[in-house]
Order: C-alpha cells, then sequence, then structure tokens
C-alpha cells in the first residue's frame, strides 16, 4: 500500500462521515482535519501555491488556486508557440495534449475517447443538451438545484420545441427527492438533468441512486460535477451517468477557460451534434460527411492548447494526490468552518441535503452579505456571494440571496478556517454594537 493510499484510509477513519456525531470540541481540537495530509504535505502543498501566503482563498467554487507546476505548464506552452509556432508547438505537444483526454478519462472512471473538451462547462453542457433530437411533447426532468444558465437553456428548448420541463421535489433534508422524481419520469422523458454539487450551497445530491432509476430508461442522464470533480469522487460506472460536465477552474484547480464533456460512448448515437464543422466531421468529397468517432465530435478545431495542457497538469496533480485525500481533507476543513460559523449568535448556514460539501453559504443577522464579504475581503479572505438569478429555482426561494459562498479545498489551513470564522464574529458582534 502507498503512503498516500494508506494516508487516505487512516483519513477516512478519522473523517466526519464515519464518525457522525463528533462533538464540537473535538473538532476544533482535531490538529489536521482528516489527517490525509502530514503537516510536511500541508506545508509542501502550500509553497507549491504560493497565493496561500498572500490570501485566504476560500473561492474555490468560484475560481481555484493554480499551482506553480500547472502555471508553468500553461506558461511554457505560451512561451513555446511565441517561440517556434502556434501550429508547431502544438505538433511538438501532440503526446501531453493527448494526455489531457487520457488524464479526464482516468478521473471519471471513462475513457480518453468519451471526452470533449470546451473553454467552459457551459459550453460541455450545451453542446450534450442542444443535440438530443427533441420534439414537442418530450419532458426534461431537472431539479431545484440547478444552475442558471442550464435553466434558461431548457426554457429556450420549451419555447423553440415545446418541451416540457418537470422539476422534481426536494425532501425534508432539501436535497432532491428521489421517490418523487421516480414518479416523474415517464417514457416521454428524454434527458434527466442533475446538479451533483450546485452552485449556491453544501448540498450533494444523491447521484447514484437517480442513476438506478434512469438506466434501462429512454433518457439520457445528464450529471452537472462542475462543482464535485476535484472535490469528491465522480465515478461514471457507478452512478450510471450518460453525461457529465464539468469546468478546469473550479475544485480542479486548471486555469480559467477550459471545461470538458464526458460522453458515454454508447450515447453517442442518441445524439446529433448541434453544430457541424471540420473537427467534428470529415467531408466524404461530394455532398455527405461522417462524423468523427468518439466524442470529439462535439469539439471545435481551435483551442488554447496551453490551456489544455493546463487543464491536463490540475488533473494529473489531482490524481496524483488522491481524489479521496483530496475529498476528505476539502470536506472535514467545510465542516470544521460549517460548525464554527454556527456557534456564532447571529449566523446562519444555509446548506441543504443529508451529506454536504465543500460549499458553505451563509447570511448574519444585522450585517448584509455584500457588506459581510467586503469585511471579509478586507481581512484578504477570498469568498464570493450567491445571486438568484444563477438559481432561479433555488428550493430556498430567491429571497435567500445574496449569501456569502465560502469554499475551502485542501489547501486551506486550519488557522486559515478560523481566521474566516473569527472575522465572521466580529463583524457580528460589531453590527450588533451598533444597533
Ligand atoms: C460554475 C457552474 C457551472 C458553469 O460552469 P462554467 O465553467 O462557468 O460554464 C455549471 N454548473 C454548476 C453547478 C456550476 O457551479
Amino acid at each position: 500500500m502507498s503512503p498516500t493510499r494508506a494516508g487516505a484510509e487512516r483519513a477516512l477513519s478519522a473523517s466526519p462521515e464515519r464518525n457522525p456525531h463528533p462533538s464540537k470540541t473535538s473538532v476544533l481540537r482535531r490538529p489536521i482535519l482528516g489527517g490525509t495530509l502530514t503537516m510536511l504535505d500541508l506545508d509542501l502543498i502550500r509553497r507549491a501555491t504560493p497565493a496561500t501566503r498572500d490570501v485566504v482563498h476560500l473561492n474555490s467554487a468560484g475560481a481555484s488556486l493554480m499551482s506553480t507546476r500547472t502555471l508553468e505548464v500553461v506558461v511554457g506552452h505560451l512561451t513555446l508557440e511565441a517561440r517556434i509556432g502556434g501550429y508547431e508547438a502544438a505538433a511538438a505537444r501532440q503526446a501531453e495534449i493527448e494526455g489531457t483526454y487520457e488524464s479526464l478519462g482516468r478521473l471519471v472512471n471513462g475513457r480518453r475517447s468519451e471526452i470533449a473538451l470546451f473553454d467552459n462547462s457551459t459550453h460541455a453542457f450545451n453542446a450534450a443538451v442542444y443535440s438530443i433530437p427533441l420534439r414537442a411533447g418530450d419532458r426534461i426532468l431537472t431539479t431545484h438545484a440547478e444552475y442558471g444558465s442550464s435553466i434558461l437553456a431548457f426554457l429556450q428548448l420549451r419555447q423553440r420545441y415545446g418541451v416540457e420541463i418537470d422539476i422534481a421535489p426536494s425532501d425534508e433534508s432539501g436535497q432532491v427527492d428521489v421517490a418523487a422524481l421516480r414518479a416523474l419520469l415517464c417514457d416521454r422523458t428524454r434527458l434527466v438533468s442533475i446538479s451533483h454539487i450546485p452552485t449556491s450551497g453544501g448540498l450533494i445530491n444523491p447521484a447514484q441512486d437517480i442513476g438506478r432509476l434512469v438506466r434501462g430508461t429512454g433518457a439520457l442522464y445528464l450529471l452537472d460535477a462542475t462543482q464535485s470533480l476535484g472535490q469528491i469522487p465522480v465515478d461514471v460506472e457507478s452512478i450510471g451517468a450518460d453525461l457529465v460536465i464539468g469546468t478546469g477552474r473550479k475544485f480542479l484547480r486548471g486555469p480559467r477557460g477550459t471545461g470538458f464533456l464526458w460522453a458515454r460512448e454508447a450515447s453517442l448515437d442518441r445524439l446529433e451534434p448541434f453544430v457541424n464543422e471540420i473537427e467534428a466531421s470529415t467531408w466524404d468529397g461530394a455532398d455527405g460527411y461522417a462524423w468523427h468517432t468518439g466524442a470529439r465530435r462535439f469539439e471545435t478545431w481551435e483551442k488554447s492548447y496551453s490551456n489544455v495542457l493546463g487543464l491536463g497538469a490540475a488533473v494529473d496533480e489531482a490524481l496524483e494526490l488522491g481524489i479521496d485525500t483530496i475529498s476528505s481533507r476539502a470536506l472535514a476543513l467545510s465542516s470544521l468552518l460549517r460548525d464554527g460559523l454556527a456557534t456564532i449568535r447571529g449566523v446562519r448556514t444555509h446548506d441543504l441535503g443529508v451529506r454536504n460539501g465543500a460549499i458553505v453559504t451563509v447570511s448574519a443577522d444585522g450585517v448584509p452579505a455584500p457588506v459581510l464579504a467586503r469585511v471579509l475581503k478586507d481581512n484578504r479572505i477570498n469568498v464570493s456571494l450567491t445571486v438568484p438569478e444563477h438559481n432561479q429555482f433555488d428550493a430556498r426561494g430567491p429571497a435567500v440571496h445574496p449569501l456569502v459562498r465560502l469554499s475551502p479545498h485542501y489547501f486551506n489551513s486550519e488557522r486559515e478556517i478560523e481566521q474566516a470564522i473569527d472575522v465572521v464574529a466580529r463583524a457580528v458582534a460589531q453590527a450588533d454594537g451598533e444597533s
């Protein structure tokens, strides 16, 4: 057993999941949460992420921090392009470029040929969803927690084709109600589209339970793994997804402007790529063309190869550290943060679901969210704000937004979490004193 593996095993036995009711003090006193990374490892990881010296980055759900290695791969390729020419640089790095597809395939437990690269998750979503042949009366089944752009796409498809949109209700915990979703699945359902982890809350949806329901029906199962990739394990086989979308910049720590679609080989025949171009198909010399094999039929020809290589480097780094290892630490840090914030009088966390991920949403009496976010920023703590426009059907109601969203990752330290809790506590105490 490799040292990382052994570390991960230890970590799991110490993780909050195995011990669902740790006392507050035991959580707060545990020196290295999750036990996955030794002091030295964390030190190493933080040195390989120089920004951690200057800012407390609790915004990995927005855009995380690239490691020095990933940055060097991006800059290195740009430099090579400038030195020898863009086409020549791509040819020189052909094997490494293919390596990005290979790594993304491994990340989701799929195949290299099932990966298509995009410049974000939204375009990956569009490539999949706009390629589904739809007719009036067809149905799209989705949830309250879907991302703003996905909902807008569904609304356009409703206008264009007369498809119906079904929204599965949430259960008492706030995650999608699996039994209710099953009741809504019918023979006109063409697509079941679920956010694994929504953009504006710590909820982890039961992706695997839903996969079991969808399998064998006529519907395609799309999992929006934009927030979950790099944060928790995503295995297309155990989940039973047909389509998965992801972005590079969030918990995967890749460069901005990267994203990908994984499309199960067996689902390709059920999709008609919504655009055709020279990367998508081959002209037959007369009036016809043949789609390229694999998911690359969804891609466009021109790409930012520095970004493609940077994404590959970031994914390789995550795989080397181990997704389980990364995940248990990110989730443990967020529990520490969520629990700490919840002990402050007048402060509420808003994360729904049975299982919580590394996104913590919070509001404070007497301190509007934009003010709280500014106070955190003044203390060099990076966070973001949720908005109702990105969460049209939020089960918590549109009025819950804006919330302050804090999203730790494995490179954060326990001390940084305590700092954030302290700043919030002081802001609330000050507002209380002023009122
Ligand atoms: C950020 C996000 C998206 C969109 O990703 P982009 O890369 O910005 O297109 C989609 N879904 C979820 C859940 C997200 O958090």
